[in-house]
């Protein structure tokens, strides 16, 4: 079956539809892709493929296009690469972004990074989607029960960045902001929503030494309260994970994105770029 999956994806890509969509259709939009933890071959596999096809540009220089309704700094056939969370792994990427010359932007939780404290889902938990439905209080009490998770332990082992591999990495890479505990916001307290959004941009500034200005939902859940604080917090822009490209009129505190997937073929990506994936998958049913 994953053969003809495959198969599939290769399908599409020799079919023209992914050229003549890059080309003709979306020459003028920037796409947004995101990852997680890609291992260093797998990223380098589809940096490798992606230049060939696109260039990549900033998230500074996007918001600032959609800010100021000014594209003429946007080239075409744009992309900008950020990555999710801060896992202690992506410090093994940064040969890969030096080497084909690209600037992501990694989103960090603030209060995980540069300690020993570890993500709420990254554990035995037998079910950390249904964690995803419960009130702040409720996913903590059950984390607690089960696993004996604390946001605020420090463990054995580390998973996210230390400041040593921030130091090393920053001139190559932009560091924003994905709250301090990464919680679903929406399923917040109004303070807890509040400070989660304020906090991560002034602990980041004071850990980081350079502005916070873009910040990227966690797990991709929000509601206009959300945008309201970040917009009082002084961000300038906010990613989302809903699909779709970016243009002149995106709003910046709902930034789409393309795809999101670490380990994809590069068929696979090269079809899901182009949008015609979420339409195919959804009759074909081939996920
Ligand atoms: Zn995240």
């Amino acid at each position: 079956m994953k053969a003809l999956k495959n198969l599939f994806w290769k399908l599409i890509t020799f079919s023209g539809l992914p050229w003549f969509i890059r080309e003709v259709l979306t020459r003028n939009k920037a796409g947004i892709l995101l990852y997680h933890e890609p291992t260093p071959k797998n990223l380098e596999k589809h940096l490798k493929f992606l230049s060939k096809r696109y260039n990549f540009i900033t998230l500074d220089l996007l918001v600032e296009a959609i800010s100021n309704k000014d594209w003429s700094k946007i080239p075409p056939k744009t992309l900008v690469i950020t990555i999710d969370d801060g896992h202690q792994s992506n410090y093994l990427l940064l040969e890969v972004f030096k080497k084909y010359q690209v600037k992501p932007t990694i989103f960090a939780c603030s209060q995980i990074v540069n300690t020993q404290r570890h993500f709420w889902w990254k554990n035995n938990y037998p079910n950390h989607y249904e964690l995803k439905m419960l009130s702040r209080k409720e996913m903590l009490k059950k984390l607690k029960e089960k696993v004996d998770y604390f946001p605020e332990r420090n463990y054995k082992d580390r998973q996210a960045l230390n400041l040593d591999e921030f130091e090393q990495m920053k001139p190559f890479i932009d560091f924003q902001a994905h709250t301090c505990f990464h919680p679903i916001l929406p399923l917040c307290e109004n303070h807890e929503s509040k400070q989660e959004i304020q906090k991560c941009k002034t602990d980041l500034e004071q850990l980081l030494k350079q502005p916070i200005k873009h910040f990227a939902y966690p797990n991709g859940d929000y509601t206009q309260r959300e945008i309201t604080y970040l917009k009082e917090a002084g961000y300038l822009s906010a990613r989302t994970v809903k699909f779709g490209w970016n243009m002149i009129e995106t709003d910046p505190f709902q930034l789409p994105i393309l795809s999101s997937n670490d380990d994809i073929s590069t068929d696979k990506l090269s079809a899901q770029i182009t949008g015609i994936f979420n339409f195919i998958e959804k009759i074909v049913s081939l996920k």
